[in-house]
């Protein structure tokens, strides 16, 4: 059973995190340190799959957290081998509401060469059409998930190996794809050609391993090589790492959310510390927006290296004024009523001795419906705040991602109904600032901001500038869009 508590439910929240190792003695636990480390892309579900010679594929696919269900020695044992991919997720776009088993990843095919199998973060915008076109020609779906496509075509393709057939399935999808997959000898690794979702390559030992971010390598004492370029495939043998580029290059657009708030803070993205752009984004947001006040207070844990650099910044003394509770997590039970009407309490509590009287600037990440800043903000006041100031370390969020994240419907977008002001009016609190779009790239190390004509970065859920046509969205008049060139 799923538990989604309340406080959660106010956030984006990125759907997958890959891993993928080859040429180690224990490929499955490696892969589980991984994906503990990368649970906080998805908490729902994670699937591991390796091969050893002799006995085949083996695979475990589980609900819940990596820790509960890949740290048991039969659960490991049963996934012997050198070669091993996993997944953690938290929906894909086929099934919102409880996710079923066969929808967890890793996914399995087997062809005419050998079997292979596929890890996938991001979200294919050509799903729905490319699903009824292989159904029409007689694909049998064993899931509801985008990522399934991928099989299918490859299964069509008449290449005679499998990284051939995977460039021609990824051919004609379009939309978000990190991917990690392997054959019976081989890893590989895909980025799409705007490298919307990170995908980097390490060594540990002979070994090589790819994760979707950095902090997996460091869990396992992996050095960091490099990222897999937009664009690229690597196939990943006993011999090295190939490299190839099967698609028309591109100008990148890489999910500039990442910075902001899905990436773990201890992670590297395009060589800049995850943690440093993010404190950079509060000293963009003291400069652009600066208040009176005596302390500035992080909304925990995101918000807390933007409030760092706010308070460098503007000179107010940072504190601690909301701590959270690290032991709520989905294992909690299932609330009654009463229980859940406490929301918010449950996961955050004020520090009352510190608030008392004082003006405070609350930095947040994000603001998605609004729900979670009108309760904070309740209790900030009922703690003897004398002023609340929102300071927001992202533009206001007034458009779905389609590449990979969780987004409601725009009209549950506070930001997609009001203005600033609005929404200040709305929340009730003495200010509300969001960091512009230009400050945000400048914190990213973009000096300039953002190039109107040729942005650097996917900033869609701010902009609405789709890179890529969300075209299931628009043929089913779901969605009406405008989209950079
Ligand atoms: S729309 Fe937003 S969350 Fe989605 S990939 Fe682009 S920047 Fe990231």
């Amino acid at each position: 059973m799923r538990h989604q508590h309340p406080f959660d439910d106010d956030k984006l929240r990125e759907e997958c995190g890959v891993f993928g190792v080859i040429g180690v003695t224990d490929a499955a636990s490696f892969t589980a340190l991984g994906l503990h480390a990368l649970q906080h892309r998805g908490q729902e579900a994670g699937g591991i799959i390796t091969h050893q010679e002799g006995s085949g594929f083996h695979s475990a696919h589980r609900f819940g957290y990596v820790r509960d269900n890949f740290t048991k020695a039969n659960v490991i044992e049963a996934l012997p081998g050198p070669i091993g991919i996993g997944h953690v997720r938290y929906s894909t776009t086929g099934t919102k509401g409880p996710t079923a088993m066969r929808d967890v990843q890793p996914f399995f095919g087997e062809f005419a060469m050998g079997g292979a199998a596929i890890a996938h973060n991001g979200n294919l915008t050509n799903a729905e059409a490319l699903r009824r076109e292989l159904i029409e020609r007689g694909s049998i779906f064993q899931s509801s998930s985008d990522s399934e496509c991928i099989i299918h075509l490859m299964a069509r393709s008449i290449q005679k190996t499998i990284p051939e057939r995977m460039k021609d399935a990824l051919r004609r999808v379009e939309g978000a794809f990190s991917i990690v997959a392997m054959t019976r000898t081989k890893l590989i690794g895909v980025r799409d050609a705007l490298g919307v979702r990170p995908l980097v390559l390490g060594r540990v030992g002979e070994g090589w391993v790819l994760a979707s971010e950095t902090c997996a390598l460091d869990i396992i004492g992996a050095e960091f090589i490099r990222e897999i370029d937009p664009g690229e495939m690597v196939v990943i043998a006993k011999d090295g790492v190939e490299s190839h580029h099967p698609f028309e290059p591109q100008r990148p657009r890489f999910c500039i959310f990442e910075h902001v708030y899905f990436s773990r803070p201890d992670s590297m993205l395009g060589g800049r510390s995850v943690y440093e752009t993010r404190r950079a984004i509060g000293v963009e947001l003291a400069r652009e927006a600066p208040v009176e006040a005596d302390l500035v207070c992080p909304v925990p844990d995101s918000g807390t290296p933007a409030a760092i650099g706010y308070s460098q910044q503007a000179g107010i003394p940072f504190a601690m004024g909301i701590i959270r509770n690290q032991y709520v997590g989905r294992t909690f039970i299932e609330p009654t009523e009463q229980i859940r009407d406490m929301g918010v309490r449950l996961k955050l509590n004020v520090n009352r001795a510190l608030i008392r009287g004082k003006r405070i600037v609350l930095v947040d990440d994000s603001v998605v419906r609004g729900t979670t800043s009108l309760k904070i903000k309740q209790m900030i006041l009922d703690a003897g705040a004398a002023e609340v100031h929102f300071r927001i370390a992202s533009p206001p969020t007034s458009w779905p991602c389609f590449y990979g994240v969780d987004t409601p419907e725009r009209d549950k977008l506070l930001a997609s109904r009001m203005s600033e002001d609005e929404m200040r009016d709305h929340i009730g609190v003495d200010s509300l600032r969001f960091i512009s779009l230009d400050g945000l790239y400048r914190a990213a190390g973009e000096a300039g901001g953002r190039d109107q004509a040729a942005p650097q970065y996917c900033d869609a859920c701010f902009s609405g500038d789709y890179p890529v046509r969300p075209s299931d969205m628009i043929d089913n008049g779901r969605l009406t869009v405008r989209q950079s060139a």
